[in-house]
């Protein structure tokens, strides 16, 4: 790494990494306002191959996640996009990508730098201790996320490593720091983006042009309906597979005649919170294998208390049973066609 991208000891230097599908402004404000307000040497952009805490959804490839990059930060010279999560593959814990850079640069001029969303969930990265024994931690606020303001709003696992509370600034056991840097807030997200995009919407506000022409030449992005086709058989093929894992009230509506967001949906519910984790994914698998496709959007899959999968025409929501009652969604779609689902390896009823 230090070869190519001319790393040397004695510099300062920032770490940033992401998912960057696709990098959009939000990522952009964060590089140059903390370049600046950190007074950084130079600062790496780290692409994950597949980041533990986010289900794969359907997209670019790493190489044109890279690309795009390129394309959306290339163009500041403090910046350098670094590929070795991609080249390593498979999962991508951060505590192996911030020990490369160790190597050369000592831990009081290495910089992590990651959004408050990020931070809350901090505890729970592999390693996390050892990340904050290796470089400073530097948060970024994010809309829709507040600063703690004591020791008892960090994340638990972080509180005992603390030596010193003030607010903007937090001295650790290990005589690294992590420091807040509040932001000219950009409310976006790459989710958001995405969705947008799905959708035929503008997204110049939140996109690089050379980012939104690279996914327009690309078809980056583009709906799944031309790889699903039928999306009435589509649903019933999900719901099959949902009644074969023991699902509980599984239903399906046409939602074509009425106001919604998808045309169709699914809706199922688990015994327990692992059975409707398990549910979700043998859905993503039975659906990868038989389509080749992942969902454009999964949520709430590790928790397993609401899960939704969006195949763009189809969106299914899996829950605990307990909290389906909570949610009564179905009323919202009495107006829609009932699919009447009934499973197919059941002898029918006589
Ligand atoms: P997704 O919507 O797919 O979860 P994302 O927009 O959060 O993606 P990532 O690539 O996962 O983008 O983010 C990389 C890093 O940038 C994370 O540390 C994240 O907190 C931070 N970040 C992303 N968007 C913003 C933003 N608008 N403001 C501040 N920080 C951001």
């Amino acid at each position: 790494m230090s070869e190519q991208t001319g790393l040397q000891e004695g510099m300062r230097v920032g770490i940033f990494g992401g998912t960057f599908n696709p990098p959009h402004i939000g990522h952009t404000n964060v590089l140059t306002t903390v370049h600046g307000r950190l007074n950084l040497d130079r600062l790496f952009v780290v692409p994950a191959a597949q980041n533990p805490f986010k289900p794969p959804v359907e997209g670019p490839t790493d190489q044109q996640r890279l690309e795009m990059a390129e394309k959306a930060f290339g163009e500041y010279e403090f910046v350098s996009i670094d590929d070795q999560e991609i080249v390593r593959g498979g999962m991508s814990y951060t505590v192996e990508t911030v020990e490369r850079y160790a190597k050369v640069i000592a831990p009081q001029d290495l910089y992590l730098i990651v959004g408050l969303d990020q931070f809350e969930e901090f505890d729970k990265w592999k390693d996390f201790e050892r990340i904050l024994t290796l470089a400073n931690l530097v948060v970024v606020t994010r809309p829709k996320h507040s600063l703690p303001f004591t020791k008892d709003e960090l994340p638990k696992g972080i509180q005992s490593l603390v030596a010193d509370f003030d607010r903007q600034f937090l001295a650790l056991k290990s005589e690294r720091s992590i420091e807040f840097v509040r932001l000219q807030d950009v409310d976006v997200s790459s989710t958001e983006v995405r969705k947008r995009l799905r959708t035929e919407r503008n997204v110049d506000r939140y996109l690089d042009i050379k980012v939104e022409d690279y996914i327009k030449q690309n078809s980056l992005y583009a709906s799944l309906g031309p790889r699903i086709g039928d999306y009435e058989a589509f649903t019933k093929f999900c719901a099959q597979v949902l009644f074969d894992k023991k699902a509980l009230n599984v239903r399906a509506f046409d939602l074509t005649s009425i106001e919604a967001v998808s045309e169709y949906t699914l809706i199922a519910s688990g015994t327990s919170t692992r059975h409707t984790s398990a549910l979700a994914e043998n859905i993503q698998r039975a659906v990868k294998e038989e389509f080749n496709v992942f969902p454009q959007a999964a949520e709430g899959t590790g928790e397993g208390r609401w899960v939704v999968l969006d195949y763009g025409s189809l969106i299914i929501h899996l829950f605990y049973d307990f909290i389906r009652m909570e949610y009564r969604l179905e009323d919202l779609w009495k107006s829609g066609k009932d699919l009447g689902l009934v499973d197919q390896t059941l002898p029918p009823k006589k």
